[in-house]
């Protein structure tokens, strides 16, 4: 059997207008602070990661997950993105893995974090046949990490500066070493953020394919209000087409990223319906 069927519309752009994905919003908190994110749960005119107009538990998502199932045969992936970090909220991201297990076997489970908290549960992760995995990397630097991570929460301490992006890097890329180690397929994202880390994101790339990563998404930033970066002017695209040329040379890139909010339902740039923020929003009491 193909471990790796190709219908996953980020994964596999040539299918990316056939097959569709959902997303369960089953993680609320996060564990580090970007200084670019700035988390609503109740907002549906914007489409970024870390927006979702509900969050359910567990329970909640597999039942809201039959029924959008049951109306769109399009979906072939089920993934965690949010609108926190999956790990952050470990038991319920597994348990909502393990129910998706035991009603539909045959679905793509996909899940994408920050990576700072994965490595105790890659092993379950592939156990379960979590197959593929994204992991946001915005620098290989700690100093250049330092000015995109406001804090690091790891083992109840908070970590900020340099010494919270040590933290994370190394244990982002020993994440990257250890999924694929387990056999997942795994993107790097990297965020562009101008002024900040123009000139990093081709050393994450290289860095992340000499650890066996299969795929690369460059991402301009959104200046999202409430952040220290609510005023930043996001590269054009005329540079972020330029840099993915440059970074083919290390991994094939994404070019089709719609910046999924962490509610998402449908074919890529489907953000969530009305009708199926209403679904989500019946699911959720
Ligand atoms: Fe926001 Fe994701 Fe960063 Fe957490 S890891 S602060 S949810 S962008
Ligand atoms: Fe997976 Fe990210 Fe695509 Fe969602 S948007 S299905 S988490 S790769």
């Amino acid at each position: 059997m193909n471990r790796f069927p190709t219908h996953h519309p980020c994964f596999d752009p040539e299918v990316r207008h056939q097959f569709g994905r959902i997303h369960l919003p089953v993680a609320p908190k996060c564990n580090i602070q970007c200084n670019f994110c700035n988390r609503k749960y109740d907002c549906l005119n914007e489409s970024r990661p870390g927006v979702t107009s509900a969050v359910l538990q567990p329970e909640q998502a597999i039942l809201y997950l039959e029924e959008v199932l049951r109306n769109d045969p399009r979906i072939t992936v089920v993934g965690v993105a949010g609108p926190g970090d999956p790990f952050a909220n470990p038991k319920e991201t597994l348990k909502t893995f393990r129910l998706i297990r035991e009603r539909f076997p045959r679905l793509t489970i996909c899940v994408a974090s920050n990576g700072l908290n994965v490595l105790p549960y890659i092993q379950e992760l592939a156990e379960l046949n979590v197959t593929h995995f994204t992991v946001t990397m915005n620098a290989i630097d700690p100093e250049i990490g330092a000015k995109i991570y406001a804090w690091v929460r790891y083992a109840k301490s908070i970590y900020r500066g340099t010494a919270g992006a040590e933290l994370l890097i190394e244990r982002q890329l020993e994440t990257v070493r250890q999924l694929k180690a387990h056999g997942f397929r795994v993107k790097v994202n990297s965020i562009l953020i101008p002024g900040v880390n123009e000139n990093e994101i081709e050393r994450v790339a290289s860095r992340v394919a000499e650890l066996g990563a299969d795929y690369f998404n460059c991402i301009p930033v959104y200046p999202t209000a409430g952040t220290i970066f609510e005023k930043v002017i996001p590269a054009s695209d005329e540079t972020v087409n330029g840099l993915r040329e440059r970074l083919k040379q290390y991994l094939p890139q994404m070019a089709h990223c719609t910046r999924c909010r962490a509610d998402a339902v449908g074919l890529l740039g489907e953000g969530l319906s009305d009708e199926s923020a209403q679904l989500l929003a019946e699911y959720s009491r």
